[in-house]
């Protein structure tokens, strides 16, 4: 996600926050100070309210953190990469570039975050008892109570069993374990997944027009991203199942055209991109491949330079980002280029130019093997 930004790192994962994180931020703050808070703490000024919102929500976040921290450790542990935990529109997420290896990993990594969230409650319902056995500690005893409640809810919708959500994975692991296919196994979990959303969808709406409350469509809303979010994970195995042990050398382009490095953006434009309709091209400098050149790099400089700056300037270095193995898995290579807005490799062996390999090139392939029936 380009959207988001770092703001720290534990254990070795980065942990992010998207822009979307603010509009959920804003939404809490002001249900909690008008809603609960409101409520329960009618005396307190309604600037005081906010602040201890917005703290709460912090708190809230914090305890989000820690659910998806457990995920990610359980993860680590069990030898999975994590390339970090980003804060959302929807809560927070773990991305993982790898999928379990066995049903017992995916059942102890999806386990883990609920009985976090469930442990959260637990402290929070048990301290604001304790608190609230003190004089003047109405703010805190009120703090903790909703932390309680919203953590232990957290658990609970987790825990329904609809892939993606934690459960959903319970489900999975139990399915793959009893039926020893990791493709049928998701294909049932995901369908659950998707019954659920258009469950939600369907009582979501209905709640709307019968109460008019906000929290109806916020549940429609949640139900059609789990949706998506179901169908886009059985996608994506199915991808990865043809696509794993098929070589980049067998679906890149090996016929490349290279740009000198000291040719201006200009005739870049007018002799290359235009004449070869090609959005990228690699740079080279003395026979030796340095960059490679796609159109964002060349839009992201201002029109009126492009008749004095060189390929070589505008275009990235090549780096792991940019470049793949001819021997490596094409689903790896689909993976780096979706981190990227190029969507297209160098093949590279040994500091060599082999090809360059592009989405369209394995989309083709998936193609062809459907159309064959491989
Ligand atoms: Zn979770």
């Amino acid at each position: 996600m380009t959207r988001a930004f770092r703001i720290g790192r534990v254990f070795g994962i980065d942990i992010e926050i998207d822009y979307t994180w603010f509009i959920i931020f804003l939404i809490i703050v002001v249900g909690l100070s008008s809603g609960w808070f409101a409520r329960y703490l009618p005396n307190v000024s309604p600037g005081v309210r906010w602040l201890i919102a917005g703290a709460t929500t912090l708190l809230f976040f914090g305890s989000v953190l820690l659910h998806e921290l457990s995920h990610s450790i359980v993860a680590l542990r069990s030898g999975l990469k994590i390339s970090g935990i980003t804060l959302f529109l929807f809560g927070g997420v773990s991305k993982m570039t790898d999928e379990p290896r066995s049903p017992g990993v995916e059942f102890r990594m999806a386990i883990a975050g609920p009985l976090m969230s469930l442990a959260l409650a637990a402290v929070f319902l048990t301290a604001s008892y304790f608190v609230g056995q003190l004089p003047g500690a109405k703010v805190l005893r009120t703090m903790f109570h909703w932390l309680g409640v919203v953590n232990g809810m957290l658990a609970v919708f987790n825990l329904l069993p609809g892939f993606p959500l934690d459960g959903g994975r319970v489900l999975r692991a139990g399915l793959w374990h009893w039926m020893e296919s990791l493709g049928d196994a998701t294909r049932i979990a995901a369908s659950f997944g998707q019954g659920l959303g258009v469950l939600m969808i369907v009582g979501g709406v209905f709640v709307f027009f019968t109460t008019g409350g906000f929290g109806g469509l916020w549940l429609a809303f949640i139900g059609w991203f789990l949706m998506q979010a179901a169908q886009q994970s059985y996608q994506q195995l199915v991808l990865r199942q043809a696509l794993s042990g098929v070589p980049v050398s067998s679906v890149m382009t090996e016929e490349v055209d290279t740009l000198p490095s000291d040719i201006t953006l200009d005739r870049v434009v007018n002799e290359y991109i235009m004449t070869h309709n090609h959005p990228a091209f690699p740079v080279s400098d003395g026979g030796q491949v340095i960059g490679l050149l796609c159109l964002p790099d060349v839009r992201s400089v201002p029109r009126e330079s492009w008749g004095h700056v060189t390929a070589g300037e505008a275009a990235p270095p090549l780096s792991e980002h940019n470049t793949i193995a001819p021997n490596a898995d094409a689903w790896n290579a689909l993976v780096r280029m979706s981190a990227e807005n190029c969507g297209r490799l160098v093949v590279l062996e040994n500091g060599i130019l082999r090809g360059i390999i592009s989405r369209t090139d394995i989309m083709r392939l998936m193609r062809n093997r459907l159309e064959l029936g491989l």
